[in-house]
């Protein structure tokens, strides 16, 4: 493990340290990934194609599976867009950057602009409908973030399917309908980003299943 900024780990040798505790082979990857893999065995005609997993957990990542095998990349950061410095509020990262999407459209993110609540976006969500400024100012960073976040692995993999996991999406349904209006005001100035029918190809992932656990014993 390297650059674990959420943990605060700079390299940890973790499958040398596990193998001699349990004797057996440890294979090592992230939870998103774990998960990522986990979704594409339980979620229908997942196992096949391109299908990405987007967690919005402590921080945003996706993970992308390609036939039912995990994509790596090179150094095993395939699908961390969580550290792409784009958002134009440009808060601070543990990652040493600024305006990373993390920042503004992760669990954690979302509970330092929204406290009032916790879980913060099921009463940010409803408070922002119900016409609040502040919560309607609030969810318009979090949205653009989001459909950032979501067009970035749109058009970075095409991909078939994007399951959104991860704390904030248990918010459900209404969480499905901000992000399908984000995603329908950017499509009626595009007809470009309206080809792509972006909102048919969400879903939320089942959050009753133990997906990254189910992933892990995958590997
Ligand atoms: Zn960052």
């Amino acid at each position: 493990m390297r650059n674990v900024v959420n943990l605060d780990i700079e390299q940890v040798e973790l499958a040398k340290a596990v193998t001699g505790l349990v004797e057996l082979p440890v294979r090592v990857d992230n939870d998103v990934n774990t998960a990522a893999l986990g979704a594409s065995r339980v979620i229908e005609q997942a196992d096949t194609g391109v299908c990405v997993f987007l967690n919005f957990g402590t921080g945003l990542a996706s993970g992308i599976v390609v036939d039912g095998v995990l994509y790596h990349g090179y150094s095993g950061a395939a699908g961390e867009i969580g550290h792409i410095p784009v958002d134009p509020n440009r808060f601070p990262c543990p990652c040493g950057q600024y305006g990373c999407l993390e920042t503004v459209c992760s669990g954690a993110s979302v509970g330092r602009l929204w406290p009032q609540a916790d879980p913060p976006m099921p009463d940010l969500i409803s408070r922002a409908n119900a016409g609040e400024p502040h919560a309607v100012e609030v969810l318009r960073i979090v949205l653009h973030a989001i459909g950032d976040a979501l067009q970035i692995v749109a058009h970075s993999f095409d991909p078939k399917l994007i399951a959104l996991g991860g704390g904030m999406a248990k918010t459900g349904r209404p969480l499905l309908l901000a992000i399908a209006g984000e995603l329908h005001d950017r499509e009626a100035a595009s007809p470009f980003l309206q080809g792509l029918a972006l909102t048919a190809r969400l879903q939320l992932a089942p959050s009753d299943i133990p997906l990254g656990a189910l992933g892990a014993a995958l590997l």
